[in-house]
């Protein structure tokens, strides 16, 4: 990262503190927007949809589709594309790659290790997002500091080193889970059902299951794995 834009990040942190969500997204939109984009995962996210619609009509929104979602998973992009009559654009993985994989691999290889899981979001989920950021100056994430131990020092706008250096607006990173449900439920937002089946976080049917009381909201994401381990590469720079 330049100094320059290393300031400029730090100066945009410092007036942004105390700013809503809304607020941050404005200022990320006016600056950026059409070369701004949310990845939008399909889980609670959906309050930054909305908010993003509301500033913008023509706010872009993709997500990845794995190929190994929930159907309600489906269910809930296409209520979202009738509701605010928009185009998601939706990235697939390379089908050559995934192939090899699986062949190689099986169906399920992200039960055998650590490694095999990190393949598979790899390529059904950080190549395609690599693709999608390759042609975007900044993306939109619905991240909060408050869902994992690896998420703690998040910021309202980074520089992402993990993706070429390009800006990472998360207007959510100071949010609560309450602050975000409020939101969805006052606003009507059209949200994933499994969140209604104790799916507090939702990722792809075979790695994401529901959690019991009590339990961290992101303990049902790859259950097998320990804390520390439990991200896809989409949020960590790749080693
Ligand atoms: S969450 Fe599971 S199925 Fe989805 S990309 Fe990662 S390892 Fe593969």
């Amino acid at each position: 990262m330049s100094e320059e834009l290393a300031k400029e990040i730090e100066a945009a942190n410092a007036d942004l503190e105390g700013k809503t969500p809304q607020e941050i997204l404005k200022w990320a939109m006016d600056k950026l927007h059409p070369s701004i984009a949310l990845a939008w995962s399909g889980a609670e996210d959906v309050a930054v949809v909305d908010m993003m619609v509301k500033i913008n009509p023509e706010a872009r929104i993709f997500t990845l589709d794995t190929g190994r979602l929930n159907p309600e998973t489906y269910d809930v992009i296409d209520r979202v594309r009738d509701k605010y009559n928009m185009n998601i654009e939706v990235m697939f993985p390379d089908s050559e790659k995934t192939e090899e994989m699986v062949r190689a691999q099986g169906m399920n290889l992200f039960y055998k290790s650590v490694d095999n899981r990190k393949l598979c979001c790899k390529i059904r989920k950080v190549q395609p997002l690599r693709r999608q950021l390759g042609t975007l100056d900044a993306w939109v994430t619905g991240l909060r500091a408050d869902q994992a131990v690896t998420r703690t020092a998040l910021k309202r706008v980074e520089i992402d080193e993990a993706f070429g250096g390009i800006i990472k607006v998360n207007p959510l990173a100071e949010w609560t889970h309450e602050q975000v449900w409020d939101y969805i439920k006052a606003n009507d937002v059209p949200y994933n059902e499994l969140h209604n089946n104790n799916y507090p976080s939702i990722g792809c049917a075979p790695c994401t299951r529901a959690v019991k009381e009590g339990e961290d909201i992101r303990a049902g994401r790859w259950w097998w794995e320990s804390p520390d381990t439990k991200e896809c590469g989409l949020h960590v720079k790749e080693k």
